[in-house]
């Protein structure tokens, strides 16, 4: 089955790591599906795409249960901000977390993984653009938090996210967190949106991050 959304963008990615020389497998889409339903996620599904992104730890309980019990092999990603007191219900329903941004959650999380013995993929986000009313560790206390992170807290981080500020330029934004992840030995970078995905895979993005451009605007 065909979805025309997904197909488009799927093409776009394919599109951006030809350009930048890369091997379009590199590059994993995950389809954001925040305050989309059932009903508009199945047909994505169907479609073949297996890899989704959440921002909220509440909405994704309520719709993500009964499909990944139809479709085991879906891949769920938390992208928006993590209380630690959704720290277990987050380790519980998602296989990766993007949003690892200070020492509360890393000891929150790396418990929770402990305790359910279940294993999360982790991207520490860094708020690449210092804007205060955003989630993300200072680009300048990054390399310090994710030693942290490994040393005190046990947690293996595979890489980094950001958002960078909507109304700016995003690829010094992207450079900047492809720098850090660089001289922290680390290969993943969860960056870009349906605005600017083709310009973070020039800049070396693992992981796009794209919702409307999938699934049209949200309401
Ligand atoms: C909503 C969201 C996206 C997707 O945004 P689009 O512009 O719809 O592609 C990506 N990343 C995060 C963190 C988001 O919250």
């Amino acid at each position: 089955m065909v979805h025309e959304g997904l197909k488009k963008v799927l093409n776009g990615v394919v599109a951006a790591a030809q350009a930048a020389g890369r091997a379009p497998e590199g590059v994993t889409l995950i389809a954001v599906s925040k305050t989309f339903d059932g009903p508009e996620i199945v047909p994505v599904i169907e479609a073949g795409q297996r890899v989704f992104g959440e921002n909220r730890v509440q909405e994704a309980k309520a719709k993500w249960p009964a499909l990944k019990m139809a479709w085991p092999d879906v891949e769920l990603h938390l992208i928006g901000p993590l209380q630690s007191n959704k720290a277990a219900e987050a380790v519980q329903l998602f296989d990766a977390i993007h949003t690892v941004d200070r020492p509360k959650i890393a000891a929150e999380i790396a418990k929770e993984m402990r305790r359910q013995a279940k294993p999360c993929k982790l991207f520490v986000q860094v708020n690449t653009g210092r804007e205060p009313q955003k989630a993300g560790i200072d680009p300048d206390q990054a390399d310090a938090f994710l030693a942290a992170c490994k040393e005190a807290h046990g947690l293996e981080i595979s890489g980094l996210m950001c958002i960078p500020p909507a109304d700016e330029d995003p690829t010094p934004h992207f450079t900047l967190l492809a720098e850090i992840a660089r001289r922290n030995g680390l290969s993943q970078l969860s960056m870009g949106m349906s605005g600017d995905y083709a310009k973070a895979i020039a800049c070396g993005a693992t992981h796009v991050r794209v919702g409307s451009a999938i699934f049209g605007t949200r309401g």
